[in-house]
């Protein structure tokens, strides 16, 4: 593929002129002097605002995170597009260590709104003038019986610094430096791991078996540091819990997620009582693809003829195309992100791995990383990281702390673009086989984020929980990866031997834990939403906008009751795996 790359590197020139700019060092200053005043003018005052002050407080306290986040989400950016580049490391630091100390300064707010005795803290949030401010207030409430005195949360967060950041940091460097050697057609050549997951699509099962294993035993090799980087995310996690009085590993994040345990549990057994449907579909791709059993580098093999390869403006234009047919309205605000160079969109040594879509603040155009390769996967990852920016786009009405959609719906408008342009590209192709690989490449997605990321939350989780009793070895993680996956797999699927060491390059064990079950979540909430939008047609679509636009102004639960969505209904998660029933007997059919 020939490509005019300045066209595919994003601008972020709008954002700062450069990394070196005056501009940039201005605002980290200005940010940090605002803070400053802030802490100045409402340290131990909150207990004595009224409505009119608190809400003063609050939108001085919103633009301030506005202020703030703007040179991090910058210097995260470049770092993610070039990590190599020690202009770029030094300013990831900087910010690293700014918004640790942004954090620390600020801290007070939120610590002071929890000490708020029930009674005046009620009458506030019944004052009208708050209506706005409402769910951000009852939200961190939730937090208060595991929080501690101000002095001991600032000692925390900035040990945090050298302890569990440096780890991540540590985890994402040593990624991004992987180069992997590797023989193919002859030839020994260097690989990005980018390229090497390119090759799970490859029509040689040989191949995509050898490429599997070169990534997995590369990160072997360096199993002594990424072990030591998940135990000790792993201890510090421990450590909090017992600090702050939790239960388990998970109840941070649901309680942050806004959801029950129970809801949480619900959706993670109704997934295990399914895993029969997901090895009665990788029987049926062994059969499709003449073999007597699957490995589990097979999955994403090619069915039929060789794999189609689109090149990126292809792509972009299925991709809206898909989004215009929805709503002309998401096809334009979805085209601006490639004519105003806002995507990064190609692989290179140095670059980041997977895909992201960036949202930073209500008045900020949202940016997205990619790694196109031409496969059919890669566009799909097109239309997933650009719902994530309408919803980041629509949400733009919202102000800042009622910006970011709760976790667990943060995935939905992602998966619900996906789904559009399947149905898209399956309505047009005319050919049976090219309708067979499509519907297997759907179904493939749709295991990859329910099944899948429901034993990376069961690997998590067991992480956790063993962690708490002591050290982790790298045999002992490879022994409980392998163990949760097998109970996916059963007997329908071969795992290859160095899969022991998929537990160690899964970024969000690292980085955002027990993220995964969020997209177990919006999957099978997505394949509810587009049921309802195959039902109801147009009508359908204002209630999808306003769950979109609504951000983070709500519950996760009342962000979509409106639309006819009740979570906690006991057959709510079972409806989803029974349209993915639909989807492999609509296959079958084909066969
Ligand atoms: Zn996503």
């Amino acid at each position: 593929m020939e490509y005019d790359v300045t066209k595919l590197l994003w601008d972020t020139t709008p954002l700062y002129p450069s990394p070196s700019s005056a501009e940039l060092a201005q605002e980290f200053e200005l940010a940090g002097a605002r803070a400053k005043d802030f802490r100045e003018r409402y340290l131990e005052t909150v207990v004595s605002l009224d409505a009119t002050g608190l809400l003063q407080a609050l939108q001085a306290y919103e633009s301030l995170q506005e202020l703030i986040v703007k040179p991090q989400m910058y210097a995260q950016l470049l770092f993610s597009a070039d990590s190599g580049d020690d202009l770029n490391k030094s300013l990831m630091q900087k910010s690293a260590e700014f918004g640790n100390l942004m954090a620390r300064e600020l801290l007070f707010f939120d610590l002071e709104l929890m000490a708020l005795a029930d009674e005046p803290f009620q009458s506030l949030l019944a004052d009208t003038g708050l209506a706005n401010y409402r769910h951000y207030l009852t939200s961190i409430r939730k937090f208060r019986p595991h929080t501690l005195p101000e002095r001991e949360e600032r000692l925390l967060k900035q040990k945090g610094l050298t302890g569990a950041e440096a780890f991540s940091r540590l985890f994402d460097e040593l990624s991004a430096s992987f180069r992997y050697k590797m023989e193919l057609a002859g030839e020994e050549r260097e690989f990005s791991g980018e390229e090497l997951w390119g090759m799970l699509h490859h029509t040689d099962g040989e191949v995509r078996e050898r490429a599997f294993a070169t990534f997995l035993r590369r990160h072997e090799e360096e199993g002594i540091v990424l072990s030591a980087v998940f135990n000790n995310i792993a201890l510090d996690h421990g450590q909090e819990l017992e600090l702050r009085g939790y239960q388990s590993p998970m109840q941070p994040t649901n309680l942050g997620n806004e959801l029950d345990a129970s809801v949480v549990e619900n959706l993670m057994q109704v997934s295990e009582a399914n895993y029969p449907l997901a090895q009665h579909y990788f029987r049926l791709k062994a059969r499709l693809l003449r073999v007597p059993q699957l490995k589990n580098s097979d999955i994403y093999a090619p069915v039929g003829e060789v794999e189609r390869q689109y090149t990126f403006d292809e792509a972009k234009e299925l991709v809206l195309a898909a989004y215009g047919e929805f709503k002309p309205e998401f096809r334009e605000l979805a085209a601006a992100f490639f004519s105003e160079r806002r995507i990064d969109a190609l692989p290179r040594p140095g670059k980041g791995g997977g895909a992201y879509c960036m949202g930073m603040t209500p008045s900020l155009p949202p940016y997205l990383l990619l790694n196109f390769t031409g496969n059919l996967r890669d566009v799909a990852t097109i239309a997933h990281e650009l719902g994530h920016g309408l919803h980041f786009l629509l949400a733009q009405r919202q102000s800042m702390l009622n910006y970011h959609a709760p976790l667990p719906l943060a995935e939905t408008a992602s998966v619900f673009g996906e789904m559009l342009l399947t149905r898209y590209l399956l309505e047009r192709e005319p050919d049976k086989s090219v309708k067979i690989a499509l519907l297997c490449a759907k179904i493939e997605d749709i295991i990859a984020t329910t099944f899948r990321q429901n034993v990376l939350t069961r690997f998590e989780e067991r992480m956790h929980r063993e962690r708490q009793a002591g050290l982790l070895t790298s045999s002992r993680l490879c022994q409980l990866w392998w163990e949760e996956n097998g109970r996916l797999y059963g007997d329908s699927v071969t795992m290859i031997e160095p899969y022991r060491w998929g537990w160690s390059y899964i970024s969000h064990f690292i980085h955002s834990r027990f993220y995964c079950y969020s997209y177990t979540f919006a999957e099978l909430l997505v394949l509810s939403l587009y049921q309802k939008y195959l039902e109801e047609g147009k009508a359908f679509i204002p209630r999808y906008e306003a769950i979109l636009a609504s951000g983070g102004s709500q519950s996760p639960s009342d962000t979509v009751g409106p639309a006819g969505i009740d979570l906690h209904a006991p057959d709510f998660w079972q409806k989803g795996y029974d349209f993915l029933r639909d989807l492999i007997e609509e296959l079958e059919r084909l066969l």
